[in-house]
């Protein structure tokens, strides 16, 4: 697999919220030597940027109030911890937040801010392999993408790991509301009209309501080497 080394090749990992689509990623870009982008983080961001700014009335976004702000936007990754920094500040924390988590959906459905975040997501993947998390990477972003996985998973599963991470980040919440949400982001992702989440045709689904992070990693490995091996 010496080939890895030269050649670019990008890792697409979509899926549903909640599915662990960051922590596979992560690992995968770890032994592969390549870049993680959670491009989830990124429309995260955006609704931040919304919010702070009073762009969000009600339920709805305020376009003219949002689209300079995106336009003039900065988003870097702090390599050492995957932090996402906006415009030089660090907003892991807060991208994270119950506020974001619900306003989020809304936001990454309008075309000016999905053109915005697609351009930066394939500028970054110019100088470098990438494996990169979201719902739309295997569809559009880079629908030639040597590699394309599918994750998903129950969505109390995934609300309750949910809970217990937010709880571990001292941002508890009732799992019940935490289940509202992903279901509401369910619904609100597979059914926007520009890119919804969706499985590529040729993404391979990986089902982990009863894998361990150890298991799915294993299985998404092996997928891995043969579809490189194949296409490098
Ligand atoms: O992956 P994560 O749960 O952080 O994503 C947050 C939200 O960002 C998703 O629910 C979805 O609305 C939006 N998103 C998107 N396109 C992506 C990644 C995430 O619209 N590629």
């Amino acid at each position: 697999m010496n080939s890895l080394m030269s050649k670019k090749y990008q890792v697409a990992v979509d899926g549903f919220s909640s599915c662990g689509k960051s922590t596979l990623a992560k690992q995968i870009a770890q032994l592969l030597g390549a870049v993680y982008i959670d491009s989830g983080a990124m429309y995260r961001a955006i609704a931040l940027i919304a919010l702070r700014n009073n762009c969000v009335e009600k339920d709805s976004v305020n376009k003219d109030c949002l689209k300079p702000l995106v336009e003039n936007v900065k988003i870097e990754f702090q390599p050492s911890d995957n932090h996402l920094i906006l415009n030089g500040e660090d907003v892991e924390l807060e991208i994270r937040g119950k506020e974001v988590a619900s306003h989020v959906s809304e936001v990454a459905k309008h075309g000016f801010v999905r053109e915005k975040m697609v351009k930066m997501q394939q500028d970054y993947s110019l100088t470098n392999s990438v494996v990169m998390d979201g719902s739309d990477i295997g569809t559009h972003v880079f629908p030639n993408a040597e590699v394309k996985l599918f994750l998903t998973a129950d969505p109390e599963v995934r609300a309750q790991r949910r809970f217990y991470e937010l709880k571990e980040k001292g941002m508890e919440q009732p799992f019940e509301e935490v289940l509202e949400n992903i279901k509401q982001r369910d619904e609100a992702d597979q059914n926007r009209e520009i890119a919804p989440l969706r499985k590529a045709d040729d993404a391979t689904i990986i089902d982990n309501s009863v894998m361990s992070r150890e298991q799915q990693l294993e299985h998404a490995l092996q997928i891995i080497y043969v579809k490189l091996g194949e296409a490098l």
